[in-house]
């Protein structure tokens, strides 16, 4: 039997979304969609009804500009530094390991820095003085802090442009995605497989102030060939594609939200009643979609890992540089796979 996949990404896929790829991909008497040119009008409708996709998701204005581009979002840190508002400062929260990297890899391109961190035991999101932020520059955050499990609730306000780092957590709950001068999400959590990365730009925060931009780092020139620059990376679109389409066949955002949050709800309750383990996060910054939870005595961690092995349960290890457990729930992960997971929970606290 498949096992139940709470990895961190790659991650979980709906089985009507492989199903359906391998559709696309086996019919041995026509070219699939990865062997055919990104000048041709099916990729070109790919690219397109995707786009249409997003834009109808979240609600975009025409400003907002949808790119996919390669590199995935680790790639963005620098062309964020390049690109956006290049006349003011870049500055950074610093949720985690995610945000501490924007922050270096922007610092290479222009001067870049810090103003506020929870870099102690990051668990809770801080809190900005607004009227540090640099209303001729841009304030970068990473939405969901895959490997610390918090998340903002609410987004702080800037003077400048707000720009987000959304792997993941993208359209996972409806927001006013407008609001952002620029988002990105490498594909791999929300949005399908690896090997690309989402990126929306208000095309008005990009002032072509640096004058040298390597063309691949440009988002202008992105913009400008419809994200055909160089050959994109197709399958990754498709499977994006085919993510789109489930949240709308389950409901749109609206119902996927409702749907996330009770997986959430019903796995920390749990936790928090659990004898053996516990999560430290400060409640309201809880994440919704890396739900990270640590055991009281160290040395039930192997135990733990081992019983879940056992119930056919894989990708519960945090992350190597914080220990402890992560569950993660993406967008297509059933809540049945939750249950499963809570009383795997309860069964091994009984066990001992
Ligand atoms: N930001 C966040 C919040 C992430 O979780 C990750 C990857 N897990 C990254 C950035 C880096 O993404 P990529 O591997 O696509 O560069």
């Amino acid at each position: 039997m498949k096992e139940l996949n709470f990895f961190a990404g790659p991650s979980i896929l709906d089985s009507s979304i492989l199903e359906e790829a391998f559709k696309l991909m086996g019919n041995k008497h026509q070219l699939s969609v990865l062997e055919k040119s990104h000048r041709s009008k099916d990729i070109i409708y790919l690219f397109e009804e995707t786009e249409a996709l997003i834009k109808d998701l979240m609600q975009l204005d025409e400003y907002h500009k949808v790119l996919f581009l390669h590199g995935g979002a680790s790639l963005q840190y620098c062309m964020v530094g390049y690109n956006v508002k290049t006349k003011g400062k870049a500055q950074f929260i610093d949720t985690g390991i995610w945000s501490t990297k924007a922050f270096q890899e922007c610092s290479k391109t222009r001067a870049s820095e810090i103003l506020a961190t929870s870099s102690e035991k990051y668990n809770f999101i801080p809190e900005i003085d607004a009227s540090k932020t640099d209303k001729n520059g841009f304030l970068h955050i990473t939405s969901n802090n895959t490997i610390y499990g918090t998340q903002y609730k609410n987004f702080p306000k800037s003077n400048g442009v707000l720009v987000a780092d959304m792997s993941s957590d993208i359209l996972s709950r409806k927001l006013d995605f407008n609001q952002f001068g620029l988002i990105y999400a490498g594909f791999q959590k929300n949005l399908g497989t690896a090997g690309g990365c989402l990126t929306i730009v208000d095309e008005r925060i990009l002032d072509g102030g640096m004058a040298k931009v390597p063309s691949m780092l440009d988002y202008k020139i992105h913009i400008k060939n419809n994200s055909m620059f160089n050959t994109p990376p197709i399958f990754a679109v498709l499977m994006c594609n085919l993510s789109l389409k489930w949240i709308n066949q389950n409901g749109g955002l609206e119902k996927v939200e409702q749907n996330n949050i009770e997986k959430a709800d019903l796995l920390y309750k749990e936790i928090d009643r659990n004898d053996l383990f516990y999560n430290d996060i400060a409640v309201k910054d809880r994440s919704l979609m890396n739900v990270i939870f640590r055991a009281k005595e160290n040395d039930i961690e192997e135990k733990f890992l081992m019983f879940c092995e056992k119930e056919n349960i894989v990708g519960l290890k945090g992350h190597r540089i914080s220990g402890g457990f992560r569950a993660s729930l993406y967008n297509t992960l059933p809540k049945s796979h939750v249950k499963k997971l809570i009383a795997v929970l309860q069964a091994f606290e009984k066990s001992l």
